[in-house]
């Protein structure tokens, strides 16, 4: 499978920013033969950006499940497709705590997106509570049983698993524990979706820098890998890319 390699710019980014946005676009095609690559951004920069860039993944990275309504400060699908995004993020661990995001809003998302002709990414991940009370698996298949859409398949969605603690605090877990978090994964996307889930990526997240990247992505079922903060600048996202191409 190629590796799919895409960044998450959270609230970082304004027009001042779309130099850098420039940047990572024109040093991802350097290595578009063998590596998918894409970035999530604020939304007030897409519809800007996907102008000047045509050609490169720009997505959101998160999305309402209702096409319009009586919804002040959201964003729907339509709004991210009309923009140019061609993916978005649903389902990022910030998002789940800090807006009490639940599985089922997270899969209404999902089929919003997916109704637009958007990719999808949804990221699951267990807290370090979870991780030490022998939690995690459970947790986490839980995530991935109950909002991924019963109509997935490998031509739109992702799976990105970001354990909560790994996120922007520099510790990643060890390979053996991504290992097992992929390779269940794994299990469970063939169970339901059959041959088809063998092509959904699933990505892992946290702490991924040029540094770790060639370790991290050599690991069984990591197809790919969502960076937060090694993505804000083509110059710390560029190792990763290169890694990935290495991986191949
Ligand atoms: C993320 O935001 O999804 C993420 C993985 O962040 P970081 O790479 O900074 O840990």
């Amino acid at each position: 499978m190629r590796k799919y390699i895409v960044g998450n710019w959270k609230m970082n980014g304004t027009s001042a920013d779309l130099k850098e946005i420039e940047a990572i676009a024109t040093m991802s095609t350097s290595y578009a033969v063998s590596v998918d690559s894409a970035l999530c951004i604020p939304a007030t920069l897409i519809d800007r950006a996907t102008s000047r860039l045509p050609e490169f993944n720009l997505g959101g990275q998160d999305c309402h499940m209702n096409v319009s309504g009586a919804h002040t400060g959201c964003v729907s699908a339509v709004m991210l497709s009309d923009a140019g995004a061609t993916l978005t993020l649903v389902g990022h661990s910030e998002r789940r705590a800090g807006q009490n995001e639940s599985d089922a809003d997270i899969r209404g998302k999902a089929t919003a997106a997916q109704v637009v002709g958007l990719k999808v990414i949804i990221c699951v991940g267990e807290t370090l509570e979870e991780r030490d009370a022998g939690q995690a698996l459970d947790i986490v298949l839980g995530q991935v049983e109950k909002s991924v859409p019963d109509n997935a398949a490998s031509d739109w969605l992702s799976i990105a698993y970001e354990p909560v603690w790994a996120i922007g605090t520099g510790r990643i877990p060890d390979d053996s524990d991504v290992a097992e978090m992929h390779g269940a994964i794994r299990e469970q996307l063939v169970g339901r979706f059959g041959a088809d889930g063998n092509n959904i990526s699933i990505l892992y997240g946290g702490s991924m820098n040029g540094e770790n990247a060639a370790m991290l992505l050599a690991i069984p079922n990591v197809d790919g890998g969502l960076i937060g903060g090694a993505s804000l600048t083509a110059a710390k996202f560029e190792p990763i890319l290169a890694a990935a191409a290495k991986s191949c």
